[in-house]
């Protein structure tokens, strides 16, 4: 039996300079709100909380589903649930895959029995809506994601709406919502799931979930994850109003909803296109400056995200090296690429409170440094 707690090692003090694919640093905002006293998840207190939070959701969302609410875990999370709820063994669900997140989508799709029918684009491409739509005449599902972190793309989630027919149209959001134009009801999302830790600007732990009527209605009655079932988590979320009327299913993490409204306050506060706006700006500085340095970007033209920057590693620099030495001497982290890319591209992301162009200063003079110190 151990007796004595193991010896701490020393802890880096320094604070890192999130330029990821997520996390970002948070709102200075959303970090405070987590010294707050806690709340009980059933006080008074908390639940204004909570159905404010809700509000502030629908708004970055652009929705007026009264189904949206942050689940208790991270994105994935998130996944899980808009296909443990939706989908019954046999059903079609159509994937649209240019990255890593549509393939797990199709991963995920499978585990809960759909027939998957995968449409395959190169990576660094968008979604063609057109070929999507011929895949199957009648899907229950059509999924995408909006935008693709391991590639740096933005897909036209409004062009799958235009063609969706009868299906449901489900979204990944996770690094789209708070950072570029996302509007849930007018392009016709019916299920969409998104992240904290991206360009909302909180720390991870919430997935901000949201669901139309029409969906709910063609949901799973009983689905096969209890904590995941969005009929038992309406009964504490999004259906019920005032303290009475909500029944305990689990402990909501109430820190970490504090956070979140904190976070989303702060871009309410800002108003949401100008922060759009901010991301925009950011990314093409971050963009004309890295070719400026004569490096190659990587996501297509036209279709490349501001919030997540995909450039080519130059012949014979050696990937790892360069983000080791960032980290070490910049205390700054840059992501790797992913699959066949994981040593050719890296990864910049520029999310909430980093799109600024002070931040885009930072990344550009580091990055050179890097470059110069590291063959
Ligand atoms: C980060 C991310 C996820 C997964 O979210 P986690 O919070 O890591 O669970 C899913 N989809 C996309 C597009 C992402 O960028």
């Amino acid at each position: 039996m151990t007796t004595t707690p193991p010896t701490t090692s020393p802890r880096p003090v320094a604070e890192r300079h999130l330029f990821g694919p997520g996390p970002c640093n948070p709102y200075p905002e959303a970090t405070l709100a987590l010294a707050a006293p806690l709340l009980g998840h059933l006080d008074p207190d908390f639940l204004a909380v909570m159905d404010e939070t809700c509000d502030l959701l629908r708004y970055v969302w652009g929705t007026d589903n009264r189904r949206t609410l942050p689940l208790s875990a991270t994105g994935s999370a998130g996944m899980e649930a808009a296909f443990v709820n939706t989908v019954s063994p046999g059903d079609v669900v159509v994937v649209a895959v240019n990255g890593l997140f549509g393939e797990r989508m199709v991963d995920v799709a499978g585990r809960h029995g759909a027939e998957v029918v995968r449409v395959d684009h190169a990576w660094g491409t968008p979604v063609d809506a057109e070929r999507v739509a011929a895949a199957h005449p009648s899907p229950k599902i059509i999924a995408a994601v909006h935008a693709e972190t391991s590639t740096g793309v933005r897909s036209d989630i409004a062009a799958l709406a235009a063609v969706k027919g009868d299906a449901l149209l489900l979204v990944d959001a996770v690094t789209s919502i708070g950072g570029i134009e996302l509007r849930a009801d007018d392009w016709g999302v019916d299920i969409g799931y998104a992240g904290t830790q991206k360009c909302l600007g909180v720390a991870p732990g919430l997935a901000p979930f949201t669901i139309s009527d029409r969906a709910f209605e063609r949901r799973v009655e009983k689905p096969s994850s209890w904590y995941l079932d969005l009929g038992l988590l309406g009964g504490y979320v999004g259906e019920a109003s005032g303290a009475g009327k909500r029944t305990y299913h689990h402990t909501a993490p109430t820190a970490m909803v504090a956070s979140l409204h904190a976070g989303l306050r702060r871009i309410a506060d800002e108003g949401l296109e100008k922060v759009w706006d901010r991301h925009a700006e950011a990314g093409r500085l971050l963009q004309d400056g890295l070719e400026e340095m004569g490096l190659e970007l990587f996501a297509q033209e036209g279709s490349r995200l501001p919030e997540l920057t995909t450039v080519r590693v130059p012949d014979g620099v050696d990937s790892a090296a360069v983000r080791g030495y960032l980290l070490e001497r910049h205390n700054l982290e840059i992501g790797a690429g992913v699959g066949e890319f994981a040593s050719t591209v890296w990864r910049i992301g520029l999310m909430g409170h980093n799109a600024r162009p002070d931040r885009v200063a930072l990344v550009l003079a580091a990055l050179e440094d890097a470059l110069a110190h590291t063959h």
